[in-house]
């Protein structure tokens, strides 16, 4: 045996070899390479301890350099990884949500590789302020008064109850007492605002004299909450945003709209009708709206708040405002983005979210056969390759239970479940993530870009071990 610990390659060599054949090397913290190698020789004594192992040969440093770069390139990856995602949903929340447009990486790479002007008045040379840097855009854009943005719109959502609500009523209808999902439940953030709800209706039906009838002198706003991830559907009835402004402004206080997603083009078009934008809603009269920087609008993780001066003014010199402040790479990637805007159609070619959502069913089911004969060159007898028509949600909780209609490219491998399969591409490098049915992994083209295809069909080939 103990010839055989003699056999094992040292730390010293392994390490060098290491830097000398695997790529990158030299901004991968040593301590990180050490621990990793120590781990893969400690393994190795274990086996020869259990007799696993009684080739000297097999200890030799050139039989083990494949598994050992292998167990190293993988314990050296960060814990932040770019992933392939070929679920066709689009506002994947476990998948970062927004891919950020070309505009915005540049952006934000140019605000971080020196120093910016964050809080600096270039024209002065003083003390300038990080909100009035994307203001003016969403004004623009929106048709509101004045804007802020924050973290995201969990945060904007109880700045704005914990400045215009606290200690008073806040009237919502019992239908759109809704939980976002991570635990974002309205009624739980209205308790850590202060205020006090007042729920009216029924969970299907609100009406006009449910709200007028719970107005009291304790009330300090009207709150409208987008029921973003779900639909009712049927015997159902809402109260317009028009009237219950009127109703609002007759007791002297503001009408807030969570929107949610926040859309700032009209896709009715592209098959998705029947949601807001953000201009439509400033303009029937909500006085304070918040909404996701990085759900339709396709930006960096923000909450956006807007309306009027007064109400955002107020807003924004609540002390907590500090605590929920964005930094210089989300406004670098959110001011890009929303310039954007300022050309719709720009926006629909250059904001990936937005090009995700209304690609058509003819270039996706063109895409998908590329696809499908890259995979089948790749695969031979190891899985059969099919297309099939099916859907891809938007995700995010924007436009709940809508259909975009896809091709699904689906993989049936011969030897192994999809189940395994699909478990396998979790460790490819990029992972891959799909859809599972019963027989097969399906891949939606609709949120895998044309040039992931190439990376997607490798990380298939190699789990299926062809
Ligand atoms: C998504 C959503 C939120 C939370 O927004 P985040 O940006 O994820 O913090 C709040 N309200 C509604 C209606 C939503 O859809």
């Amino acid at each position: 045996m103990t010839h055989l610990f003699r056999a094992l390659p040292s730390m010293d060599v392994c390490l060098s070899t290491l830097e000398q054949t695997l790529p990158d090397m030299a901004a991968v913290p040593r301590p990180l390479v050490r621990e990793l190698i120590t781990a893969f020789l400690d393994a190795l004594r274990e086996d020869i301890r259990a007799g696993r192992v009684d080739d000297a040969d097999h200890l030799a440093l050139d039989s083990l350099l494949p598994a050992l770069k292998e167990h190293v390139a993988r314990g050296v990856r960060p814990g932040l990884r770019r992933v392939l995602n070929a679920t066709g949903v689009v506002i994947h929340t476990n998948m970062g949500r927004s891919v950020l447009a070309e505009e915005a990486r540049e952006a934000v790479n140019a605000a971080c590789s020196g120093y910016c002007n964050l809080e600096l008045d270039l024209t002065t040379g003083g003390r300038g302020s990080r909100y009035s840097l994307v203001e003016g855009l969403l004004c623009r854009l929106t048709g509101a008064e004045a804007a802020l943005v924050v973290n995201n719109n969990a945060a904007a959502v109880l700045l704005v109850l914990d400045t215009l609500c606290k200690g008073g009523e806040v009237i919502v209808s019992r239908g759109q007492l809704v939980e976002i999902g991570g635990s974002f439940r309205i009624p739980e953030i209205m308790e850590k605002s202060g205020a006090v709800l007042r729920e009216v209706g029924a969970t299907n039906r609100t009406h006009l004299k449910d709200y007028a009838e719970a107005v009291t002198p304790q009330t300090t706003a009207l709150l409208r909450v987008h029921t973003s991830n779900y639909r009712i559907v049927g015997f159902h009835k809402d109260v317009p945003l028009r009237e219950l402004a009127a109703l609002a402004a007759q007791h002297g206080v503001p009408v807030i709209e969570d929107l949610g997603s926040g859309s700032l083009l009209d896709l009715a078009d592209s098959g998705l009708p029947g949601e807001p934008t953000v201009q439509s809603v400033v303009r029937e009269g909500a006085d304070v709206v918040t909404f996701s920087g990085d759900k339709v609008l396709g930006g960096p993780q923000a909450g956006i708040i807007l309306g009027r001066r007064n109400a955002v003014d107020r807003i924004r010199s609540n002390p907590l405002n500090r605590a929920l402040r964005t930094d210089k790479l989300t406004m670098a990637a959110l001011e890009a983005t929303l310039r954007l805007y300022l050309e719709p159609e720009l926006a629909r070619r250059r904001v990936p979210t937005l090009r995700m959502i209304t690609a058509t069913p003819e270039s996706l089911a063109a895409r998908a056969r590329k696809l499908a004969s890259r995979l089948r060159r790749g695969l031979g007898g190891a899985a059969r390759v099919e297309l099939r028509p099916d859907v891809s949600r938007v995700g995010g909780g924007a436009f709940p239970e809508r259909d975009l209609p896809t091709t699904l490219v689906r993989v049936v491998p011969s030897d192994i479940s999809a189940t395994e399969l699909k478990q396998r591409l979790l460790s490819m490098n990029p992972p891959l993530l799909g859809r599972l049915e019963e027989q097969a992994f399906c891949l939606d083209v609709r949120t895998l870009a044309d040039a992931e295809f190439a990376s997607a069909a490798s990380a298939v080939a190699q789990a299926l071990r062809v």
